[in-house]
């Protein structure tokens, strides 16, 4: 049997595991002083050897990404967290906060020790306010008990819930309070970052993961994951499955095996499609269910790790609806700086309408197919990319699924099952 590997998850389930109290029982902040006993350079070496990537999707080597910041500049350096988490399917950021802000906290003040910042600024989404309520407990917890204030601080920001925000550049705008909107690159954050100083923007379950290297070193780190992939990540398994919920596993465990451990698919029904990393990273199949669920493997089948939000879909899907509700989200959330996503995705969401309804033609599924091609890698960031993902991947696995609707003059699915898919019975 398959084996969980609770790092951050490990105490999720004692009632006060949000409290300092309850983290400290378990050596909370004992990393933080050792680490800020220790010299800068060689902490971000230990995360450099640790083989840590970057949690928010990209999985760029987080102390590759410290190692950027210029020393003895004689400027202020920054770390900023996104928290603004807003991705279909992606829930991990919100239970490791409610369950321990500790974590991330500690592992601000190891960051900022490690990049010689003074100041972290965590962007939260301003929807979940019972996140953001507890994250500011937390801080002030922190500051009462000694351990911020004494030359780090951290600041608590509120987002207006823009997904476009948890882009890194579109989050410095609009921490600085301009409209968020994904900057130019380069210069690059680690250069020109918030108010243009250098700048280090790292994912929550990025940050939270570093006081455990730090405490138990980096070959420990190592000894878990694949041999690119190291370490231990939270998967979000969601959808049509017995147990939802997170499931914290090394890199490189399959579905096959995250289903094993969640009771499997809803009793009586079958896989369908998944989406390994949100609903903009391109849709697996059951024949995907023994991919290892590392960054190198994902890319390689065709799709991408992202969030390893794992959202499961059984055969009373439609896959034409659900593509179609997928890209209305992205047309509400393009930000309207580029012409191929504000445009493009207006026109996607037309022709999805069209065809979901059954008045589209094979002629509009090639003209999706077009416009698809003509948004992917020709809009600024990576919004208007990640929409068309759900579109082509769907055409390519289930092209006889759209043709149904065309031949069949509509949505050829049982409409009771559509309506569960919708979450109005459910
Ligand atoms: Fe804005 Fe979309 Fe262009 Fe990104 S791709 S800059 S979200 S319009």
């Amino acid at each position: 049997m398959t084996k969980l590997t609770p790092v951050l998850s490990a105490h999720w389930d004692e009632k006060d595991s949000f409290t300092i109290e309850g983290y400290k029982r378990h050596g909370g902040y004992t990393a933080s002083a050792k680490a800020l006993a220790m010299d800068p350079d060689a902490i971000i070496q230990l995360i450099k050897d640790s083989g840590l990537r970057g949690r928010g999707g990209a999985g760029f080597p987080t102390g590759m990404k410290w190692g950027f910041i210029p020393q003895g500049d004689n400027r202020e350096h920054y770390l900023v967290v996104n928290a603004d988490e807003s991705e279909p399917g992606t829930c991990k950021d919100t239970p490791l906060l409610m369950a321990n802000p500790h974590v991330l906290i500690e592992g601000c003040i190891i960051a900022c020790h490690a990049i010689r910042a003074k100041h972290a600024f965590i962007y939260i989404r301003g929807e979940v306010t019972h996140v953001v309520r507890r994250v500011n407990q937390a801080i002030e917890d922190a500051y009462k008990a000694g351990l911020l204030g004494n030359g780090i601080d951290v600041v608590l920001h509120i987002g207006a819930g823009a997904y476009i925000c948890g882009e890194e550049t579109a989050l410095l705008d609009s921490l600085e309070g301009f409209r968020g909107q994904p900057r130019l690159r380069p210069p690059f954050p680690a250069i020109a970052g918030l108010y243009a100083r250098p700048t280090v923007v790292n994912n929550v379950e990025s940050i939270a993961s570093v006081p455990a290297i730090i405490a138990n070193g980096a070959e420990w780190y190592q000894s878990m994951g694949t041999e690119k992939s190291k370490g231990a990540t939270l998967y979000s398994l969601s959808g049509h499955v017995n147990n939802p919920g997170q499931f914290e596993a090394p890199l490189g465990i399959t579905l096959r095996e995250i289903l094993e451990l969640a009771g499997g698919i809803r009793t009586g029904h079958t896989l369908k499609f998944w989406t390994p990393g949100g609903s903009s990273t391109p849709l697996f199949t059951a024949e995907h269910l023994d991919v290892p669920l590392d960054y190198e493997a994902v890319s390689a089948a065709g799709s991408m790790l992202g969030t390893k939000a794992l959202q499961i879909f059984d055969e009373t899907t439609c896959v034409v609806r659900a593509v179609l509700r997928w890209t209305e989200f992205y047309k509400h959330e393009s930000c309207g700086k580029c012409t191929p996503c504000r445009e493009g995705t207006w026109w996607l969401v037309q022709l999805l309408r069209d065809l979901e309804a059954g008045k589209g033609t094979e002629a509009d599924l090639a003209k999706l197919l077009d416009l698809c091609d003509n948004i992917m890698g020709r809009s600024f960031c990576a919004l208007g990319d990640g929409a068309t993902s759900p579109i082509t991947s769907s055409i390519k696995y289930f092209r006889d699924e759209y043709i149904a609707h065309i031949t069949h003059g509509g949505c050829p699915f049982d409409p009771v099952a559509s309506t569960l898919f919708a979450g109005a019975g459910a």
